[in-house]
Order: structure tokens, then sequence, then C-alpha cells
């Protein structure tokens, strides 16, 4: 099968023709149809994040269809359209998996780290962390609802209860988010890098109700924000713009690091805290929603041999909304 593969980090994806896997017992063989860009494979390529599996295919934003099924798999049937995530495997016996927080399992998996993703023509995937996708979103617009969407779901939760939210980054991510907190009955206050109109303008044709550079002042006290941009900056200027009692979410797995900040910022029981992951109880939280939203996912595609065009532009800002590639050659003209 084709497949785009990463050796060293530092260095560009390369593309190989490498053996089609074979599936475990609790595993399926998936013709992978779509698979979302995301931030989190610019840190691995990138060096980022320690330690990946080499060589490595990565990606973890994957829609395709069972091909095959292992004989204890009961989860999917062979034709079955899926999703699947980042987390690919957790242990079920750490005191985190115990204690329903199975993304912080001491022993988890993740897809297109320590196992291969969906940067290629098939992959096997544990059929247990594996979900069904809601049927009226095309492959190509399901795969960022698998992280963008679902580990963006999990910061929203960890925000708490808020009315006027702020997103620092307006990505992949917040381009989601934006229409459940609107369709929360919430405010969205969208913060971007300095002078990026296009962004401030998706984010407000999805329905923020201020956007602006990222060094600016929103117009009222947020009760929340959400940092998806891994910018350590961002978490004092976050600060500042929340109230008493609010929250900083750090939704990204890597961020650049935080200046110093005085104390008089944090006082009041204002919160910093990151995000790690995903359950699976989030997901089925999240493809629920966007079931019955539905949302509206905007998409550049690229194909296969062109992700690493895909993580350079990702990386320089260039497109709004998410990026995704697709190994179908005849969805590239129609999106
Ligand atoms: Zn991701
Ligand atoms: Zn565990």
């Amino acid at each position: 099968m084709r497949a785009m593969i990463l050796e060293q980090q530092g260095q560009p994806l390369r593309a190989a023709e490498i053996p089609i896997p074979a599936p475990g017992p609790e595993q399926l063989l998936i013709r992978i149809h779509a698979c979302g860009v995301c931030r989190t494979d610019l840190h691995i390529v990138d060096g980022d994040l320690p330690n990946p599996k080499l060589p490595l295919v990565p990606g973890h934003q994957i829609v395709g269809q069972v091909q095959k099924i292992g004989n204890t798999v009961q989860e999917f049937q062979v034709g079955d359209r899926i999703g699947v995530p980042w987390l690919q495997g957790s242990c079920g016996k750490c005191n985190y998996c115990q204690t329903e927080r199975e993304n912080l399992c001491d022993n988890a998996i993740y897809t297109g780290y320590q196992v291969d993703g969906g940067f290629a023509e098939y992959c096997v995937a544990n059929a247990k962390f594996a979900f069904s996708l809601p049927p009226h979103y095309s492959d190509i617009q399901a795969a960022p609802l698998l992280c963008a969407g679902l580990i963006g779901y999990r910061s929203l939760k960890l925000a708490g209860e808020a009315r006027n939210i702020g997103f620092y980054g307006f990505g992949a991510s917040a381009h989601l988010l934006a229409q459940v907190v609107r369709h929360q009955g919430g405010s969205v206050y969208a913060f971007t890098r300095p002078g990026d109109t296009k962004a401030q303008q998706l984010a407000r044709d999805l329905g923020a109700v201020w956007a602006g550079d990222s060094d600016e002042k929103p117009p009222v006290v947020l009760d929340a924000a959400i940092i998806f941009a891994p910018v350590g900056e961002l978490v004092p200027a976050a600060l500042r713009a929340i109230g008493k009692g609010g929250t900083v979410v750090c939704a990204g797995i890597h961020m650049s690091d935080i200046p110093s900040f005085p104390y008089d910022i944090l006082w009041e029981e204002r919160c910093v805290r990151s995000v790690a992951n995903l359950t699976r109880e989030d997901g089925r939280e999240f493809l629920m929603l966007a079931h019955l939203l539905p949302l509206e996912t905007h998409v550049v595609t690229y194909p296969l041999e062109r992700v690493n065009e895909a993580l350079a532009d990702l990386r320089a800002g260039r497109f709004s909304g998410a990026a995704v590639i697709t190994l179908m050659q005849d969805e590239i003209k129609k999106e």
C-alpha cells in the first residue's frame, strides 16, 4: 500500500510502499478514505513530542471502511464506516482507567504516534476504541470531528460553566467548537494571529460575537478561555481577559514556555489547566452532538502524497478550518 512515513523527526515524510498490515484478534483492518491533519502531527514530525515509533505513519483522525475483523471483534462488521481517534488503547487496570480517566492512562497507546496511523491506504485499529460516525457527514467532513472536534469538546467541558468564552487560535478545533457554544447559548470571542482577517471572518461567519487579534482586549470580561494555539505567551494574555473564578484551558499537547506573570492575574480563583487526550465517553458525547446539530465543517483537502504541504500550510496558518488528507481522488475536486 501507499503510505507517507516519518523516518526521523525533523525531516519531511517520505512516500513509501509498505505491506498492508494484518489485524490482530481485537483489531480491524480499515481501508482509509480520509485522515485529518492535526497540530499534534506537526509536533510529532517536528520533534516537539519525544520517542515516536519509527518509522511511523502519522495521522490520527481516520475515516474509513472496515475490510477485515479480528476473530474476537464484536463491535463492528466488514463494510462499516468508522472513525479512529488519537486514543488507540488504554490498559483498563491503572488508577486512571479505573476512575473514568482513561485519557490519563499510564500505559495508553496513541494512533499515529506509538502505532501507525492514517496517512496511508490502510491501517489496523483496536475495535474497542473506534467510533461509529454520524451518517450525514461525508468522509472528508467527518475526519476533523475525530480530534479537532473531540478533544476540543473535552476542552470546552473543562472550561466549566461559561457564558462568554474566548478562543485563542481559530482553526480546526475552534471553528467546530464555536458552533457548539452557540448551540448551548454561549457567546464566542475569537482571537487570532494578529492580522489574520480570514480566520476572523470565518469566526464571525460561524457565530462569534467578536473577533480580533490575540493582543487585543475583548469588549467584555470573559468567563473562560481556551488556548488552541501552541503559544505560551497567550496564557497570561488569557488570564488578563477572564474574570474572577474563570478558567484558562490549554488545549494542545505541546506549548512554548509560559512567561512568568504577576500573581494578581491568577488571584481570585482564576485557574489554568491543560487538557490531555480523550476518553471514549467524550467521543460518544461529542459525536452524538455532531449528529444532532449538525456542525458545519470547513475543510481544505490534499491528496496523500501532499501531506508535507498540508503540514507546512498548517504551520504557517495558510488555510482556515481543517486540513484533511483524502484518498478518494474524485473528492479532491468536489470539495
Ligand atoms: Zn489531534
Ligand atoms: Zn490505564
